[in-house]
């Protein structure tokens, strides 16, 4: 008999995940389905980072590593905040995990007890509000839209802080919009923090290197709050490494001590071969990362371009990431063959299944009547999806 505890009955499942599955066993029943709804990119781990994982695996890196990581890999991570970000976080400030959700996991679970509240701009990534669930916490949304480039403002933030809140979750560049804070913008943000010394912040930087507004912003670099931030990043995106499963935070001493004592019991140290492949990421130069910049840069106009010319979507520019945010809600009370198109889910089932192109539903977000679209995939994808998207939505009545 099926007795699952109430703690994950409760959990929904990762809509981003479920929908990448569907996809890809569609594909495999044979059916030409362009698969848009995951966020990864779409380009191969860098050659001198997969030929230091086989020299790892040659020279024997199968032993566990320490629980938060090998110390020369975080040394590379303290490096890279000093060089990329001017901030001074130590080897002993540092934790890696197996990826950034994990980092995002440990941080939550650290510091969110039963009752707390966590503030949540939406549109926010799945993850955020089912694992604040788990740790028992309450998340408070903060909603933002496309007038305000799905941006929160101060006033929004102190509204929603109350005696009970521990944590605000923060995401820029953002994934699902793509929007991108800017230092004056955080700037804003931080004078209201200031106010509230018991508010945490974890601010999850993993789309830092997929930025085309100019230099990454960290608001961890306010050092009036600093001893309250947690920086969470990683190189699934920056060094398309999605698969190996390595992600860091960098946070005071006390977090990231607590962090270990909880991964220790947990997961342990992230796999020893994937940190080597990490430690080779972190350490070369970021050429093949602007490469990466610049072709996504490329396919953000092409995508807007071609959504823009689709009567009734209605979107942002995004600064950042590799997803386009479109509010598709003059599409909704349409109809197909006689069946409704109530909402975002069945928009796109309706893509999915009349167009063959997978996207995400704006619900699992945070933000019902919209859609993610990933552009991470060649522009010839892109073309062709867009193709195909056009001619499905004119069968619409
Ligand atoms: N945060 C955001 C906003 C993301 O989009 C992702 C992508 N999965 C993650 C965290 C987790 O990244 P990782 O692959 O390192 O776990
Ligand atoms: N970040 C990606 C996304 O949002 C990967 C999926 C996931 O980790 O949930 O699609």
């Amino acid at each position: 008999m099926e007795n699952i505890s109430g703690r994950i009955r409760k959990l929904s499942d990762s809509q981003t995940m479920a929908m990448n599955q569907k996809s890809k066993d569609l594909q495999s029943q044979g059916v030409d389905i362009i698969n848009l709804s995951v966020g990864e990119p779409d380009f191969h781990t860098p050659p001198h980072v997969k030929e230091a994982a086989k020299r790892a695996i040659d020279d024997n890196v199968s032993f566990y590593s320490p629980v938060g990581g090998f110390p020369q890999l975080k040394n590379a991570i303290s490096k890279k905040f000093l060089h990329e970000n001017e901030l001074e976080y130590p080897p002993e400030n540092i934790i890696v995990s197996n990826g950034a959700k994990h980092s995002i996991a440990n941080a939550i679970m650290v510091l969110v007890d039963d009752g707390d509240e966590v503030i949540v701009p939406a549109p926010y990534w799945v993850s955020y509000v089912e694992l604040v669930k788990l740790a028992g916490g309450t998340n408070i949304i903060i909603e933002s839209d496309v007038r305000t480039d799905f941006k929160i403002t101060p006033a929004q933030l102190e509204e929603a802080i109350t005696p009970k809140t521990k944590v605000l979750l923060l995401c820029s560049p953002n994934n699902p919009t793509g929007t991108v804070y800017t230092k004056e913008e955080l700037q804003e943000i931080v004078m209201i923090l200031m106010r509230y010394p018991g508010v945490f912040i974890i601010s999850d930087e993993i789309y830092e290197h997929i930025n085309f507004i100019g230099k990454h912003e960290s608001i961890a670099s306010f050092g009036e709050i600093k001893e309250r931030v947690v920086v969470v990043n990683g190189v699934s995106k920056a060094y398309a490494m999605t698969g190996w499963r390595v992600g860091y935070l960098a946070a005071p001493g006390w977090i990231v001590k607590a962090c270990s004592k909880l991964q220790g019991q947990f997961t342990s140290g992230a796999s020893s071969i994937s940190q080597m492949a990490a430690l080779a990421a972190l350490g070369g130069d970021n050429t093949y990362t602007d490469k990466m910049r610049e072709a996504f840069l490329r396919r953000r106009d092409l995508v807007l371009e071609r959504a823009a010319s689709i009567d009734g979507f209605v979107m942002s520019r995004p600064g950042g990431a590799f997803y386009i945010f479109p509010d598709i809600s003059a599409f909704c009370g349409k109809k197909f063959d006689g069946n409704v198109i109530k909402d975002d889910n069945d928009f796109c089932l309706f893509l999915l299944e009349h167009a063959h192109v997978a996207a995400v539903p704006g619900e699992a977000f945070g933000a019902p009547d919209h859609i993610r679209i990933s552009y991470a995939a060649s522009d010839s994808i892109l073309n062709e999806a867009f193709d195909r998207i056009e001619k499905a939505l004119e069968r619409l009545v």
